[in-house]
């Protein structure tokens, strides 16, 4: 498996304005990563690195071009094969958190291994094993509602790790949270992507974590071509 990775071959998207005008936001994006490499994707805001990040975990669908991850062509799967590529391939971790407030760290981390209908005895202590590793022991069992947004961001991480993901998507994870726990959550991510030979895609607009990468691309308004 380890010859591959991500391929990412010409990819375009343009939504629609109100107006009715196309706006071209990615115009043939063209790069690859290898098993253990963590690229992150900079360019102003506006200049498409969250819809690349949806076209990558298959949340949305580009115009044209292919996007390959280990030898399965993504671009090409129908709604079902990618749900399952999803849940058991693919970990996202975006800006605002998107854990459920109302449930505990550890249930928010355990959840994506519940619904793999994985044994709740599993699903648990490796959540457990995840907020050890991202010091929040003593955290398990409040309400995300009352986490600091540093320690909602770290669940986060934790919950994106949880299925052992080949794939991790991060969009601006640190955007939110203060430098010191950004570069910590980004030497988190880094470490598992070179731990497990997982392939990490990072947008970002940080200096300090751009350089934890091994390479960065710039994505541009209106001329949107990333090249290696
Ligand atoms: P970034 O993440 O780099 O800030 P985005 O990918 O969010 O950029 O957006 C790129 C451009 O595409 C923006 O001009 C944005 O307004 C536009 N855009 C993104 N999603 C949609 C959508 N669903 N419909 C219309 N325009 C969109
Ligand atoms: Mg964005």
């Amino acid at each position: 498996m380890d010859e591959f990775g991500l391929d990412v071959v010409d990819l375009r998207k343009s939504f629609e304005a109100p107006n009715g005008d196309r706006i071209e936001v990615l115009r043939g994006v063209t790069f690859n990563a290898k098993h253990g490499e963590v690229v992150a994707i900079t360019g102003p805001s506006g200049s498409g690195k969250s819809t690349l990040l949806h076209l990558l975990g298959g949340l949305d669908t580009a115009d044209h071009g292919t996007i390959t991850f280990d030898g399965n062509e993504i671009t090409s799967l129908d709604e079902r094969k990618l749900s399952t590529l999803r849940r058991t391939q693919i970990g996202f971790v975006f800006q605002f958190h998107n854990l459920l407030p109302d449930l505990s760290a550890i249930e928010n981390v355990a959840l994506p291994l519940m619904i793999a209908r994985e044994k709740r005895g599993y699903a648990y202590e490796r959540a457990a094993s995840l907020l050890h590793d991202a010091r929040l022991d003593d955290r398990e069992d409040h309400p995300i509602s009352h986490l600091s947004g540093g320690e909602q961001q770290r669940v986060a991480l934790a919950r994106a790790l949880v299925t052992h993901p080949r794939l991790l998507l991060a969009d601006e994870p640190t955007g939110n949270v203060d430098a010191a726990i950004g570069e910590e959550l980004g030497k988190a991510l880094v470490s598992y992507v070179r731990n497990n030979g997982a392939v990490a895609i990072m947008a970002t607009h940080s200096p300090t974590l751009a350089a934890l990468c091994d390479r960065v691309f710039v994505l541009e308004v209106g001329k949107t071509r990333i090249n290696q």
